[in-house]
C-alpha cells in the first residue's frame, strides 16, 4: 500500500511569487492536476475564517501557497543534532501527525508555503561551505562534509509532486563536487521522481517511521511499510539512507511494537547493496506552546502529553521543554541500541536525544 499524493483543494500564487520561474512553474504543475490556482494581487495570504480555529486550520491545511521567501528565511541556521545548516524549501506540511513538532514553531493557520525563489534559496549555500560547526566539529560525523538539512520546516517529499524543489535542490547538490551533504527526512513514499536524479551520492535521505500502533497519531501520512519500501528503492538507486525513528512513545506495549518495527526496517533494507544506513533516535517532546496548539488541532488525539514519567528541561535561550525522565529515558535508550546492534548490525546511530 502506497500513500496517496497530496491534492491541495487551493494554490495561491502570491503576487512575488509570479516574478520567479519556479513559482510559476509550481502553479502550471498544479494546474495541470487539475487543482484551482487563485493568482492574489499581493502577497497577503488570508484564507477567511477569523473567528473559527477549527475552520482555519482545515482550509490551511488544503491550502498550497506559492510565496517568496523573506530574506530572514534566507539566512541559514546551524540546526543541532542534525546537521550544520539548516535550509528551507517550504514552511508546513499537508499532513495531521498529533504531537507535530511544527505546531510550536509556526505561527497561526497552518498554510503549506512552497518558496518560489529557489536560485536565492541556493545561492545562499556556497558560502556555507566549511563553515559548520554541528556534524563537521563531530569526530564520528565531519567525513560527511558541510551538511544541510531540508526537513526542520516541512516535509519535503510530501509536497514533491507539486513543487520539484526537492529534485532541484538534489541534482544541484550532485552537481556540486565539493564535500557535502544535503538530508531529508520523510513521512511520505512518493520517490519516484527521485530515483533517476544524478544525486552524487550527497543527499541522504530518512524515512521518519513508527509503528503502527501510532498509526492513528499520524493522519495523511504514508503507511510506514510503504514509507521503508520507498526509503529502500532510494538505496537502490544508490543514495545513502537512514532512518529518523521518531518520536519515539513510551506508550503501554511500546517494547514490542519498536522491536517489530527494527525487524520490520531490517527487511525491509536487506536486500539494498552496500547498505550505507544511519539511525536518529529522537523521543517525544512538547512545550507548553505546542502542547496548546496541538491540543486545539487535536482535541480528540490521546496522545500522552501529561506529567506522568516527564521532566522539564531547559533550553539554552530558557524556555521549557517537556521530556521523558531519565529512568524512562535509560530504558528506552538500551533497548534501542541493543535491538539495532542485533538487527541492523551495520547502521551507525548519529544521536540520541
Ligand atoms: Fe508534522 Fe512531519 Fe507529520 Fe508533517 S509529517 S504533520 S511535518 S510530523
Amino acid at each position: 500500500m502506497t500513500g496517496r499524493l497530496w491534492q491541495p483543494k487551493r494554490v495561491l500564487l502570491t503576487r512575488s511569487a509570479r516574478d520567479w520561474a519556479h513559482g510559476i512553474a509550481i502553479a502550471e504543475r498544479a494546474a495541470g492536476l487539475g487543482i484551482a490556482v487563485d493568482e492574489l494581487p499581493t502577497d497577503r495570504l488570508a484564507l477567511g475564517f477569523p473567528d473559527d480555529d477549527r475552520r482555519a486550520y482545515a482550509a490551511a491545511k488544503q491550502t498550497l501557497a506559492v510565496v517568496v521567501a523573506p530574506p530572514s528565511k534566507l539566512r541559514l541556521q546551524p540546526i543541532a543534532p542534525s546537521a550544520d545548516w539548516r535550509v528551507d524549501l517550504a514552511q508546513g506540511c499537508p499532513a495531521h501527525c498529533s504531537y507535530c513538532y511544527l505546531a510550536g514553531s509556526l505561527k497561526g493557520p497552518p498554510i503549506t508555503r512552497a518558496y518560489a525563489n529557489l536560485p536565492e534559496i541556493i545561492a545562499e549555500l556556497p558560502r556555507h561551505l566549511g563553515e559548520g560547526t554541528i556534524t563537521s566539529r563531530s569526530s564520528a560525523r565531519a567525513h560527511e562534509g558541510t551538511t544541510f538539512e531540508a526537513s526542520c520546516y516541512t516535509d519535503p517529499l510530501a509536497l514533491e509532486h507539486l513543487t520539484g524543489s526537492l529534485s532541484a535542490m538534489i541534482g544541484w547538490f550532485g552537481a556540486w563536487q565539493v564535500p557535502t551533504q544535503l538530508r531529508f527526512t520523510t513521512k511520505f513514499d512518493a520517490v519516484e521522481p527521485l530515483l533517476g536524479l544524478e544525486h552524487g551520492g550527497r543527499t541522504r535521505m530518512r524515512a521518519s517511521i513508527n509503528p503502527a500502533l501510532y498509526a492513528r497519531y499520524e493522519g495523511g501520512t504514508s503507511p510506514v511499510a510503504a514509507r521503508l519500501a520507498g526509503l529502500a528503492k532510494m538505496g537502490h538507486a544508490g543514495y545513502p539512507i537512514g532512518l529518523t525513528i521518531a518520536p519515539i512513545i513510551a506508550a503501554e506495549g511500546w517494547e514490542l511494537a519498536y522491536a517489530t518495527l527494527i525487524a520490520q526496517a531490517a527487511e525491509a533494507l536487506a536486500t539494498v547493496p552496500g547498505l550505507d544506513l544511519t539511525i536518529e533516535l529522537i523521543t517525544h517532546r512538547y512545550t507548553p506552546g505546542s502542547k496548546a496548539v496541538l491540543e486545539s488541532w487535536y482535541p480528540g488525539s490521546k496522545l500522552e502529553m501529561g506529567a506522568a514519567n516527564r521532566a522539564e528541561k531547559r533550553t539554552k535561550f530558557g524556555s521549557v521543554k517537556h521530556v521523558y525522565d531519565a529512568a524512562t529515558m535509560r530504558t528506552l535508550r538500551g533497548f534501542f541500541e541493543a535491538e539495532i546492534a542485533a538487527r541492523l548490525p551495520t547502521a551507525r546511530i548519529l544521536y540520541w536525544t
